[in-house]
């Protein structure tokens, strides 16, 4: 859409005392995210012009109104600043002291303004402007990899010598030096992505900046993201129904009563901030979502053009670089860092660039390729490292096998599994509906850029850190399983893992069987048909996943593997629970073109939902049948799903073996109804005409599907999926919310709630904080995970949460689960140090959640025990060992205990991003000097501590000595962990979303 016509419908839809003609004109040749939309970057804020104009909020969600959500994906027009290009790019950057800038503003344009340079459009004319990494002058920019270029790009977009410095800048440059160091960086992403399960507490901020914002005196009207956010309801949907033609409608009915609290909160959000589109529940999976719509690749910004990149609150965010958009997934706080406009720190990463050559033999599909590349690359060792894909194997692999071998980063362990943009990229664009006129942007900018790869062209060679290959030709199919999705086995010897795995110990590959308990045969009788089962049957089958289902040649792979199945007179067992669940509604599309689903539809595989389902566990109940039948008689039951993690007790509690496998293996595997089988020998059924059926039989050949896919898949699918994704579904659409910019909080709600971060709050900065006399909440060692934090999964019925629940007439068969009550501060503050496999020294060997009140010497919960502190004027600290809040990132392992009163972490070393988190809700992160720790300083957590921190927050270094000493006369240094000027700000205000609200207040005064 052109930008004036964007401009037009958006005048048509906004309060007009906010939204007058001449601010249409304004933004629409307003300057991009360069010239910062958000206040506190603006060149107005920092010489005390006028305020950026804002819009009103929407009267309307922005997917009600097909063309206002186009304007939203393509042309950011509004909650800019009013500043011409011209106006921007001339104001040069005062160079101001790090104190009189956390008073003022940070940024101006670019330090780079230099570089700046025309994209000329074929025909005449430009594209616009964009920072030319040619113009650098650089004969290092050539050697870097594509992924690096793009991290180098967005540091010089943005770099205001504050946040974003030239020296940040020459690090990148130098990165082949400088990231064997570890070095750290800032960078900005272009925009955030959101689920539903991580995207509701972000959204509880926002609103509650809202009311903060209020209490300043503040237009509450300005707290909305400054960056594009889009949240994608997939997470909530679970297999009730299954095997039903109604399976689909059922499912969304339970799940829309389930969750009405948190829908009908996120509609309001969809609705009260701009820059936010909410994708509602029924329209498919994020990651998929993503590819298929919502991914720019490159972004035009009223002129700047920057390539896309992306941060999400899902690990499989990645799945996006294979779309050649940098993408990857971390915490909660994080995210809404960047959603303020906050740079994130990140370690600048080694990258292993990973050859891939020859092509894939017939019948060897994606999910073969990645669980082969995925073990492959366990075995290298990429953690915190980007891999990048490369090498004439690459025009081989459609975008579909691209993104699914992106997809499953997080099970190999790298930040980022990255395919730079090429020729094969263009043409998934063209497929998926992007307009050609955009493509052609696309490829033009890239390629005057120095990021698009041309394989017709001379190649120039890159620096990696380290090298891999990989022969396509040599991928054999296969499945992985029983419990990690690294622990790849062949087809052909899966039958011979199995036997081993019944016999082996009790471990990632064992299950401690006994021999003559492994031939046992439990009969029992389902729906009044006699039944049995033995280890290894198949109970769950599910095709899931946006790992596969956003691959056309695997699903309709999967489709012909039923077919042919069902005319050689093969069936699925009906006790078997099959389910499809894809992650958009083009997959039903295509499906119904190719006149496959029906064979599906025949073996069980009818439509159960549009979101994650089985892959993230909600695969529903079993039949109570084949429940008694597995627990009676201890059975190991199988799951074989498309999904990409395997943990167990992750996909469901009764099924002990889980094996990941492309969706045409797991209808084999269905069909089969077992795991103990060897395909190339033994038959999967008897047909019709008494033969035996094999494997062999029913698979498709590669030419075959290939051929399907042709006919089948067409742009017009994603065009008319996505206008219907804008226009909503009945069921939420007929979803009552409260109207209005703040959110009308409902005290009774056990889902939402508003956290009591900004009450009290005035706009003097409560300055840094030092620690007096405070006590030690917990003692720990090594290893604390933000799961031992903040635990995700089930509220034990004893516990401080529970006791809550239950004060509020919630039954316990509702309590769900922490991961669900993320909106709720109060539950998630009671949750806190809540893992009942806590281990805290302070209880002398005894587990559990719990500790000592050390002034009465009480055995009490820890939220008990904080609270108890917290009314007597007590301080808290925490001690700990090595690694502290490693594993996930978790928003809630740093707002936790900040609820709980902790104001100071002493550590050996924090997980990075935990430790930024703990700065980011004002906690202090303090290391003890390398060799020492609690014990070798003779601490027992009796003690009482006094952190000595200067007063004024100029008198404080990043990375400085700071004292400790205790009512015991021990004392000893630390080294404060806050490591950037940014982040002592952000102590200074008390967190980054004290900050955030005070900027923007000071900035409307
Ligand atoms: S389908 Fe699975 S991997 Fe994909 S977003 Fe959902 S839970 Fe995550």
């Amino acid at each position: 859409m052109h930008i004036i016509a964007a401009a037009s419908l958006l005048r048509a839809t906004r309060t007009p005392a906010l939204f007058s003609t001449s601010f249409a004109r304004a933004i629409c040749t307003a300057p991009s995210n360069n010239f910062h939309s958000s206040p506190f970057h603006s060149v107005a804020a920092l010489r005390g012009f006028r305020t950026p104009v804002v819009g009103s909020v929407e009267s309307a969600p922005f997917w009600a109104d097909r063309s206002r959500y186009e304007s939203r994906r393509g042309f950011y027009c509004w909650n800019k600043t009013s500043f011409g290009l011209r106006g921007a790019v001339a104001s040069a950057a005062a160079v101001l002291s790090p104190v009189e800038r956390k008073i003022s503003t940070m940024a101006t344009d670019s330090a780079y303004k230099d570089i700046l340079t025309s994209l000329p459009k074929p025909g005449g004319g430009e594209f616009g402007k964009y920072y030319s990494l040619t113009a650098l002058n650089d004969p290092r920019t050539d050697k870097l990899p594509y992924s690096i270029r793009i991290l180098l790009e967005s540091a010089i977009r943005n770099c205001d010598n504050f946040q974003v410095t030239k020296a940040d800048v020459e690090k990148i440059l130098d990165w082949e030096n400088s990231a064997p160091k570890q070095v750290e960086i800032p960078f900005k992403p272009a925009r955030v992505i959101l689920q539903d399960f991580t995207g509701v507490p972000a959204v509880v901020d926002l609103a509650s900046m809202r009311d903060g914002m209020k209490q300043l005196g503040g237009d509450t009207t300005k707290i909305n993201p400054l960056i594009p956010v889009d949240l994608v309801v997939d997470h909530s949907v679970q297999v009730d129904v299954a095997r039903s033609e109604n399976a689909l409608q059922l499912n969304m009915e339970h799940e829309f009563n389930r969750n009405k609290e948190r829908f009908g909160f996120l509609k309001w959000g969809s609705s009260a901030f701009n820059n936010m589109l909410v994708v509602p529940p029924g329209s498919g999976i994020v990651h998929q979502v993503n590819l298929e719509y919502l991914g720019r690749v490159v972004f035009n910004t009223n002129g700047l053009l920057y390539p896309d990149s992306v941060v999400g609150t899902d690990s499989h965010t990645t799945m996006i670089d294979g779309l050649g958009v940098a993408g990857w997934g971390v915490g909660g706080i994080e995210a809404e860092s960047a959603m303020l406009g906050q740079p994130m720190s990140m370690v600048l990463p080694g990258v292993v660039g990973f050859k891939l050559m020859g092509s894939l033999k017939n019948g060897v599909t994606a999910t073969d390729l990645v669980l082969t590349v995925t073990q492959m690359l366990r075995k290298h060792g990429v953690v915190g490292k980007f891999v990048e894909f490369y090498g004439d194997g690459m025009g081989k692999l459609s975008l579909a096998d691209r993104a699914t071998i992106a997809n499953m980063s997080p099970e190999y362990g790298a930040t980022m599994g990255f395919f730079p943009v090429d020729h094969v990229t263009l043409e998934y664009l063209k497929l998926t509906g992007r307009s050609d006129e955009t493509i052609i942007m696309i490829e033009a900018y890239l390629r005057a850029n120095r990021m698009f790869v041309d394989y017709n062209e001379p190649q120039v060679e890159r620096i990696y850190s380290s090298y891999l290959e990989l022969d396509l030709s040599a991928v054999e199919p296969c499945i992985s399983g029983p419990k990690r999705p690294h622990d790849r086995v062949t087809l052909k010897e899966m039958k011979a893992d199995w036997h081993a795995c019944l016999d082996s110990k009790v471990g990632f590959k064992g299950f401690a069987i006994p021999k003559d308990a492994q031939v046992k045969v439990a009969k029992f009788t389902y729906n009044g048909m006699p039944a049995e089962m033995k280890h290894g049957d198949v109970v769950i089958a599910a095709i899931t996943s946006c790992t596969n289902t956003s691959n056309p040649n695997v699903m309709l792979g999967a489709a012909l593997v039923a077919k042919k199945a069902l005319d050689l007179g093969l069936e699925v067992k009906p006790w078997i629970k099959t389910s499809l669940a894809p992650g958009s509604g083009v997959v039903t599309k295509y499906l119904q073109q190719s006149g496959l689903q029906q064979y599906l539809d025949r073996q069980g595989f009818q439509l159960v939902g549009y979101g994650c389902t089985t892959c993230i566990g909600n695969s529903g109940d079993l039949h109570e049948s084949v429940s008694a039948a597995i627990t009676d008689n201890d059975i190991v039951a199988a799951a074989v799903l498309s999904g990409n993690r395997n943990f167990e007790g992750r996909v469901h509690p009764l099924t002990r073996a889980n094996y990941l496998a492309s969706p045409p293996l797991v209808v084999a595997y269905a069909l089969a109804g077992t795991v103990d089988i060897d395909f190339e020998t033994e038959p999967i059924g008897i047909g019709k005409d008494g033969k035996n059926v094999y494997l062999r039989d029913i698979w498709p050949s590669t030419e075959e599907i290939a051929k399907v896919v042709e006919s089948s898949v067409l742009p017009d699918m994603f065009k008319l999926t996505y206008q219907t994704i804008t226009q909503g579904n009945p069921m939420w659409n007929q979803l009552s919310v409260p109207g209005g910019t703040l959110y009308t909080w409902d005290p009774k709600s056990t889902y939402i709630h508003d956290p009591p971060y900004f009450k009290g709050m005035t706009m003097t900065p409560p300055g840094p904080h030092g620690v007096k006399d405070a006590y030690c909440l917990l003692n720990f060692g090594d290893s604390i995970t933000t799961d031992h934090i903040s635990p995700a999964g089930n509220i034990h019925k004893d516990s401080p949460a529970a006791r809550y629940l239950m004060e509020r007439g919630v039954d316990r068969r509702d309590f769900n689960s922490y991961g669900s009550r993320r909106g709720n501060d109060e539950i998630m503050a009671r949750g806190t140090f809540a893992n009942i496999r806590l281990v805290n020294k302070l209880l002398n060997g005894e587990v559990g959640p719990k500790t000592v009140h050390i002034p009465t010497g009480e055995k009490l919960s820890v939220f008990d025990a904080a609270m108890k502190y917290k009314n007597e004027g007590h301080d808290t600290i925490v001690l700990a060992g090595a690694e502290y809040g490693s594993g996930s990132s978790r928003d809630w392992a740093a707002k936790g205990p900040m609820l709980l009163g902790v104001k100071a972490v002493i550590s050996k070393s924090f997980e990075r991003i935990h430790r930024s988190n703990l700065v980011g809700m004002g906690i202090i992160p303090l290391c003890f000097k390398p060799g020492e720790d609690a014990d070798s300083l003779g601490l027992t957590g009796h003690e009482r501590y006094t952190i000595d921190l200067p007063s004024d927050i100029s008198q404080i270094k990043p990375g400085q000595d700071v004292s400790v000493t205790t009512d015991t006369g021990k004392s000893f240094t630390c080294v404060s962990r806050f490591d950037t000027q940014v982040e002592l700000v952000y102590f200074d205000h008390g967190g980054i979303l004290p900050y955030v609200i005070r900027q923007l207040v000071s900035n409307q005064q």
